[in-house]
């Protein structure tokens, strides 16, 4: 029930994208007129207060937070009142840990995080480097000489596929052999499909420009005033962070953005700055790391 009130589209507000750079409010029919709506969310922040059933603590991370150390999701804990995260890896009864990573202070580790994103988002020089470190390692890793293999292998099936097409072409050709050139054009055909399917499928993404990145930093910026409540804030993480690495006092930060559609629109086949040429059509989200040490 909480839930449902807390929701703007029962008073005819339907967020779409909400938390992200092109979030766009859409008007629906409203089920419930605002001051029923105030009322109702009045009684049920009373409730959550008063209601001594389950415990209503808001973890900003849940779910996001992951063990340096061991790979392992990490859990929270109250801890009378000083609430903690702690690397997951534990048997509950009797307790055992398996991993001795430290637990860290619920509020110290959000703070850092929250504090880290947003020195980030609103620095876009800092942004761009970021990016393009994170880039360049993944450029290096992921395709590496994969991807000029792939190229060549494009290529040389253009090449077959093209010589088989000219026999055809020959009028004086027998009909086995026409028959043959065509089964090779054929094949070199879906070979060159595959191979380019495969480039694409390793979805590089096209470093978007400086300008591009200023201007999603100055969306984040705008938006910012309006991110207070823990809904709020939880969405906007989630938007943001993929996932967190922590070994105390040691964190990375792991943040992925989707590209603006304007950016790829804008740019043809041919003119990416990545080194895939022709074939970087595609955006995919752009990733960067931001490492901080919890203090
Ligand atoms: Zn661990």
């Amino acid at each position: 029930m909480r839930q449902m009130f807390r929701q703007e589209a029962y008073i005819g507000t339907f967020w779409f994208h909400r938390g992200k750079p092109d979030a766009i409010a859409i008007p629906v029919p409203a089920i419930l007129d605002q001051e029923t709506f105030d009322r109702a969310t009045v009684q049920a922040t009373h409730n959550s207060v008063f209601h001594r059933g389950r415990p209503s603590r808001e973890y900003l991370l849940t779910g996001l937070l992951r063990c340096r150390r061991c790979g392992h999701r990490c859990r929270t804990e109250p801890n009378s009142g000083h609430p903690r995260y702690i690397c997951g890896n534990y048997e509950r009864h009797p307790f055992r840990r398996f991993c001795e990573a430290p637990r860290i202070s619920q509020r110290k580790l959000e703070e850092t995080v929250w504090n880290a994103v947003w020195d980030v988002l609103s620095d876009s020089k800092m942004l761009y480097g970021l990016m393009r470190e994170t880039h360049a390692a993944e450029e290096k890793t992921t395709i590496g000489s994969g991807r000029d293999a792939l190229v060549k292998r494009i290529a040389r099936a253009k090449r077959t596929a093209a010589a088989a097409f000219e026999l055809m072409l020959d009028g004086d050709l027998e009909p086995e052999k026409r028959a043959a050139a065509k089964r090779a054009h054929l094949a070199a055909e879906a070979q060159r499909k595959e191979a380019e399917a495969t480039l694409r499928a390793a979805q590089i993404a096209v470093l978007p420009s400086r300008d591009e990145v200023a201007e999603m930093c100055e969306e984040f910026v705008t938006g910012r005033d309006e991110i207070t409540r823990f809904e709020a804030k939880r969405e906007f993480l989630e938007t943001v962070v993929d996932h967190v690495l922590v070994d105390a006092p040691d964190m990375e930060i792991h943040c992925r953005l989707e590209q603006p559609a304007t950016a790829a629109g804008s740019e043809g086949p041919g003119k990416c700055n990545g080194a895939l040429g022709p074939y970087a059509i595609f955006r995919a989200p752009i990733s960067f790391v931001i490492k901080r040490r919890v203090a």
